[in-house]
């Protein structure tokens, strides 16, 4: 189905170029076939995600980097918004609908998604295009993907519904009980959703940072204790060994921290190791800490659609506190200082993510 304002129209959608290069581009509507809807984007919200494949130029599993001399690619993977058009043969939704889209499609029929590990699905397809004012939504997504929202004012926190269903799909897999003592590493947007999870399942909460007024807004925002990574006792819990923590929670991303994960867990502790680092590094274990003390390390990506329903169930009733994730709203043309960490806002504490509206100018 094609309507005559697909054909003659175009709309503002920012493209990563290159590492570290975003342009905002004028995009041709897409053709819809029969089962695609197109979405108008009304709430974005930048992630860690981002700001690696930003800097890193791609994603070893949601998107490549172009490579010189050819176009950008759409990017941008937290989202929801309103239903714009629909293909002739969409029965499930209707134009005017508010829905979340989940980044990710599992093709349901392998023997991964019937275990429910749908996050290791070898058809699992992403969508990017976060950062435009539309999106065409493919057929599968629409079948797998799509969730319809209660009201207009989901919108305001449903983008939030994707970062959180990670951190959800972690606790489970990491069959975190109540009262255990969880300590994360790391200071950004997943840690602190991270911290706010795991106070909901009543587990004592302490992170590890660098920044002195990220721990102290992480203190203002339930962590039960907060170190600071170049703080005397962060010395001697990474050099004497400790039988202080249930988990840890790697949620930075970085080899050496995977490897430092394992040197502050208790003797029979889990890791979990929830941040992806950069493509082809590796990591060295102590192998007699491994085995003698009984260490558990769990390598966790993603999430699957369950987790998804949870999250925004979740955000509607309001477990998490997700009003500290949107304070600061920007339009399109600021992602690039956002990822150089050139907005005035960077440096703020509260600044754990940006809400992008990408209507605003
Ligand atoms: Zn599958
Ligand atoms: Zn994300």
């Amino acid at each position: 189905m094609k309507s005559m304002k697909n054909a003659f129209l175009t709309y503002r959608q920012a493209q990563l170029c290159a590492p570290q290069v975003i342009k905002v581009s004028d995009i041709p509507f897409e053709v819809l076939e029969e089962g695609d809807i197109l979405l108008k984007i009304l709430r974005a919200t930048t992630c860690g995600t981002d700001l690696k494949t930003f800097k890193r130029g791609g994603h070893p599993k949601m998107l490549g980097v172009p490579l010189a001399g050819q176009e950008g690619v759409a990017f941008g993977h937290e989202f929801c918004g309103q239903i714009e058009s629909c293909g002739s043969s969409v029965t499930n939704f209707k134009v005017g609908d508010f829905v979340a889209v989940a980044n990710s499609s599992p093709c349901g029929q392998c023997k991964f998604c019937a275990r429910g590990e749908h996050s290791l699905c070898p058809d699992l397809k992403f969508i990017n295009g976060a950062y435009g004012q539309y999106l065409k939504i493919p057929a599968r997504f629409v079948k797998t993907s799509l969730y319809k929202l209660n009201s207009a004012d989901e919108i305001a926190f449903a983008s939030l519904a994707e970062p959180l269903a990670c951190v959800l799909h972690a606790v489970r897999k990491m069959q975190i009980q109540a009262q255990e003592r969880v300590l994360v590493l790391g200071t950004g947007p997943m840690s602190f959703l991270f911290m706010q999870v795991l106070k909901h399942y009543k587990c004592y909460v302490t992170l590890v940072g660098r920044q002195e007024s990220k721990l102290n807004f992480a203190q203002t925002c339930g962590a039960d204790a907060v170190v600071n990574f170049s703080s005397e006792l962060y010395t001697n819990m990474t050099t004497s060994p400790q039988d202080n923590y249930d988990v840890v929670v790697e949620a930075i991303g970085l080899p050496e921290m995977w490897q430092q994960a394992v040197n502050l867990v208790r003797r029979g502790g889990r890791v979990c190791l929830y941040g992806g680092c950069a493509r082809g590094t590796t990591v060295d274990f102590m192998t007699e800490r491994l085995h003698y003390d009984a260490i558990e390390l769990k390598g966790v990506f993603h999430y699957s659609p369950s987790d998804f329903v949870m999250a925004l169930e979740w955000l509607r009733q309001n477990k998490i506190d997700s009003a500290v994730y949107l304070n600061h709203i920007r339009g399109l043309d600021d992602l690039e200082n956002i990822f150089m960490a050139r907005d005035d806002a960077s440096a703020s504490a509260s600044a754990l993510k940006f809400v992008i509206d990408p209507w605003l100018f």
